[in-house]
């Protein structure tokens, strides 16, 4: 914005002196051979005023007496615009007869190109000064495009600076607009950044032509085969901008047929542009009336599409809007004033780059605001799920793993599967006489039991001990690598903590947990180790609670036999057996 501000301002304020525009009209005169000639000298007579006619395939001479300009003759530069011929040679007449002469044909432009598709002349600095000019353009396309200015060496150097300076910004912010929606249309896959990388790609291209900033690196291509390369791409940008401006807007909101319009004009405009850019003498100026006819009937309907879009409250219309507004008040502007005028000579084009880096740079933030919020919904939504199946895995009282919860963790185990040799132990911890805690002293203090063994066994968990609670007063331990020995003294610890626990269920209240453990290799089946283990606690249940009885894969094949370790102390909950 502030860039854009600032070229605006510095184009429109007036330069310190201004340059003097040599125009067709009766201080010009010229001459016409139908061939192309090497005469440097326009052949007699000079017609001043009128229109030349018959030079697009020979030689047009154009010659001002410069006595009669507002300009200064000792301090002397011609900037010509236009660079549709095949050769362009200027001879400074000075007021002692001496012809200063210099030349630029296409392909070779030397050192006279400047940025902004200019070329200038410069009258050698002599101690009398230029008094009359003469032009000699070969294969000219149109003299009516033609624009020259005479303006003094200091002016000239300015204009230069600030001319390329202005066009190196403009283009910088195109650049980086095209790198960002291509690495944008990459990234999430849509067609309307692709389009708008192709469409900022193309202007870069344009812009970089139009100046003439290409000749630093291809100085071959100066002259006809640039202007050339301008008017086709200009019109293919005008495709793409147009196919990025539908293809934004959902296919939905617009009726097919004003659709389909808007694109067909999109890309007739592109067809002929290439006729336009081709023709290199013939009626360049009518075709260019037709193609500008059709240009604007193309906006129409991009409007038409915008304006139904947004009535139909697309957001996305309604950013296009915002980024084509300027855009298209620049326009409108430029057909009130002359275009030429502003920028140091640079013009239209100019306006046309910034206007074109303030569309991309509006829609690129539009766009990258939209996705950025697409995916932070996205990414809302996973946590949310995330957060979702975690409950799903968890016991809401205790919060410790469930029965699918549980089962997960070992599946995944079983899947890793590091090492198949190693055993896995499942401990199946039962409350003793739960129901007459209970009964006794109120299902809410039931619940803080739970949640004490809970705390209490939790502590065990870490990579290879896994902790649940299964439901009711039921709860697992899963275990891995302990050899047998080390199991019973395991199981035993659990039993014990649990039991050294105190529950507040005073007076006299106390609790003790039976221990089913079944042991096995491989990869654990939880449903096959948990009926082993619920047998073993069954046997520890029936041989008076309090204890840890285990049970192994290979007994229950046998005979389903539980064996009861033995560490435990008989002490059942009040009652017995
Ligand atoms: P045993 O020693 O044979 O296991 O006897 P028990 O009383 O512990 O066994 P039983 O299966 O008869 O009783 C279990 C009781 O656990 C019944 C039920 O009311 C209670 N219970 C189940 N879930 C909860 C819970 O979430 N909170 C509370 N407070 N009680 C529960
Ligand atoms: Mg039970
Ligand atoms: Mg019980």
């Amino acid at each position: 914005m502030l860039l854009l501000a600032w070229a605006l301002l510095a184009g429109l304020l007036p330069s310190k002196a201004s340059a003097s525009e040599i125009v067709l009209g009766p201080t010009l005169c010229h001459a016409v051979s139908e061939r192309v000639v090497a005469a440097r000298e326009a052949p007699a007579p000079l017609a001043c005023g009128g229109e030349p006619r018959g030079y697009q395939h020979g030689s047009l001479w154009l010659r001002t007496d410069l006595r009669g300009l507002p300009v200064d003759g000792n301090d002397l530069m011609l900037v010509v615009h236009n660079s549709r011929f095949d050769r362009l040679s200027v001879a400074f007449r000075y007021a002692d007869g001496f012809v200063a002469q210099s030349e630029v044909h296409g392909g070779d432009f030397g050192s006279h190109w400047r940025a902004g598709g200019q070329i200038a002349f410069d009258a050698p600095m002599r101690d009398v000064p230029v008094t009359a000019m003469t032009l000699r353009f070969d294969r000219l396309a149109s003299a009516k495009l033609l624009r020259m200015r005479l303006m003094d060496h200091g002016e000239a150097s300015y204009e230069a600076i600030a001319l390329a300076g202005t066009i190196a910004t403009a283009l910088t912010l195109l650049l980086v607009c095209a790198l960002y929606n291509a690495g944008l249309a990459v990234a999430v896959r849509r067609a309307f950044p692709a389009w708008q990388a192709a469409w900022a790609g193309c202007m870069v291209l344009w812009g970089a032509i139009w100046s003439q900033f290409h000749l630093f690196l291809f100085p071959g291509m100066a002259g006809a085969l640039s202007a050339q390369s301008c008017t086709a791409l200009s019109c293919l940008a005008i495709t793409l901008a147009t196919a990025s401006a539908v293809t934004a807007i959902d296919r939905a909101t617009l009726p097919v047929g004003l659709r389909r319009a808007a694109l067909l004009s999109g890309i007739a405009v592109g067809i002929l542009g290439l006729p336009l850019a081709a023709m290199r003498s013939g009626p360049i100026v009518e075709l260019g009336n037709g193609l500008g006819a059709l240009i604007l009937l193309d906006l129409g309907l991009v409007a038409a599409c915008l304006a139904l879009a947004s009535r139909r409250k697309s957001t996305d219309a309604r950013n296009l809007i915002g980024a084509w507004s300027l855009p298209m008040l620049m326009l409108a502007a430029l057909q009130m004033t002359d275009p030429n005028a502003i920028f140091w000579g640079g013009g239209a084009q100019i306006l046309i780059l910034f206007a074109a880096a303030w569309q991309t740079l509006w829609l690129s933030i539009t766009a990258s605001h939209k996705y950025a919020k697409l995916r932070i919904d996205r990414d809302t939504a996973r946590i949310a799920e995330a957060q979702a199946q975690e409950l799903a895995r968890r016991d809401p009282l205790t919060g410790l793993l469930n029965r699918r919860g549980v089962i997960e963790v070992l599946e995944a185990k079983s899947r890793q599967g590091d090492d198949p040799d190693a055993s896995v132990a499942l401990l199946l911890i039962d409350v003793d006489r739960f129901k007459r805690i209970n009964d006794q002293y109120g299902h809410d203090a039931g619940d803080l039991v739970l949640m004490r063994i809970a705390s209490q066994i939790v502590r065990w968990e870490e990579a290879r001990c896994n902790v649940a609670r299964l439901g009711g007063e039921e709860f697992v331990i899963i275990i891995e690598g302990l050899e047998m020995t080390a199991l019973q003294h395991f199981a035993e610890s659990v039993r014990e903590d649990i039991a050294a626990c105190r529950y507040g269920l005073e007076p006299g209240g106390g609790v003790t947990v039976s221990i089913g453990v079944a042991q096995t290799t491989g990869h654990p089946d939880f449903r096959a180790l948990y009926r082993l283990a619920d047998k073993a606690l069954y046997a520890a249940k029936r041989s008076g609670r309090n204890r840890v009885s285990f049970s192994s894969a290979h007994n229950d094949e046998n005979d389903g036999h539980s064996a009861d370790t033995g560490l435990g102390e008989r002490h059942p909950l009040r009652g017995g057996a």
